[in-house]
């Protein structure tokens, strides 16, 4: 199942078009995106055989992101070894984990603002949306708190992220609008594989990045083992889930975000943003 916002509604996406599940409810799930997220099971038990007679025809750019407002939003740095690499830091042990504040989030088709004087880069990423509550779980039952797979695109400001001595990350990946994801919400059941997905971003048609989800260091799985060791991750939360090589900090020479550059990146099985950047 493909879930949406719609304009700040929540819909299922069906071959006849968006189904707006409030109404196709009658009121027993609510309009708002963010709020299906507390009743996961309750709502997958719903849809499971819910009608699409109601479904109608959409505007793709009315598409917002499909997990709006979280209450935590997790960043994953250097977890692709080629990405490790390019960066110039060491294979780390741990997840590194850092924070995209919520207030940056922004859906599928979105201007970017750049930070003047910034060097403003792209890393495409698979986003993992929980759908129950993760504490002390283990790998192998992970993905059964996961309500879905969503694509991301984890905007960095390298200045600001790297500054410092050591450096935090969190602050130069939160500005406004830094936090893409969507196009829409894909449950775990409609994967092959979820842990082998292809994924990549292409800058004004130029492809700059190519991976598989396969190639992480620390899978999903492990992460959300790893994290829900310490925090509670609660429904809803996100986790963007790392990039891999080819972001413009690594390339040679390096290549940063200007005003007019279009970024589309793409998860397999999942759908593509598209960001436009404009002069902050
Ligand atoms: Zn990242």
């Amino acid at each position: 199942m493909r879930i949406g916002n719609l304009a700040g509604r929540l819909i299922i996406l069906t071959d006849n078009g968006a189904l707006d599940v409030a109404r196709a409810s009658a009121g027993r799930f609510g309009p708002e995106p963010q709020a299906i997220y507390p009743q996961w099971r309750e709502f997958l038990a719903w849809a499971a055989d819910v009608s699409d007679a109601g479904a109608e025809l959409y505007e793709l750019e009315s598409l917002r992101a499909p997990a709006p407002a979280p209450r935590q939003s997790f960043g994953i740095g250097l977890n692709y070894r080629d990405h490790v690499a390019e960066s110039g830091f060491a294979v780390p042990d741990q997840p590194s984990v850092f924070t995209k504040f919520p207030s940056c989030l922004t859906g599928p088709f979105s201007d970017v603002v750049l930070p003047a004087g910034g060097h403003t880069d792209w890393e495409v990423e698979l986003v993992a949306v929980i759908g129950t509550t993760a504490r002390n779980v283990s790998a192998a039952d992970a993905w059964s708190h996961v309500a879905g797979l969503t694509v991301g695109q984890d905007i960095s400001e390298r200045i600001s992220q790297l500054a410092g001595s050591p450096p935090q990350f969190s602050l130069g990946k939160s500005f406004p609008g830094f936090g893409p994801t969507g196009p829409w919400l894909v449950t775990i059941d409609e994967f092959a594989n979820p842990d082998d997905l292809e994924l990549g971003c292409s800058v004004n048609g130029d492809q700059m990045q190519k991976a598989r989800t396969s190639y992480l260091i620390i899978s999903v799985p492990q992460l959300i083992a790893k994290m829900s060791a310490v925090v509670t991750l609660l429904p809803g939360d996100i986790i963007f889930t790392g990039t891999p090589a080819g972001v413009g900090m690594g390339r040679e020479p390096q290549r940063w975000l200007a005003p007019g550059d279009e970024i589309v990146s793409y998860v397999e099985g999942i759908g593509e943003l598209r960001q436009r950047c404009v002069a902050g």
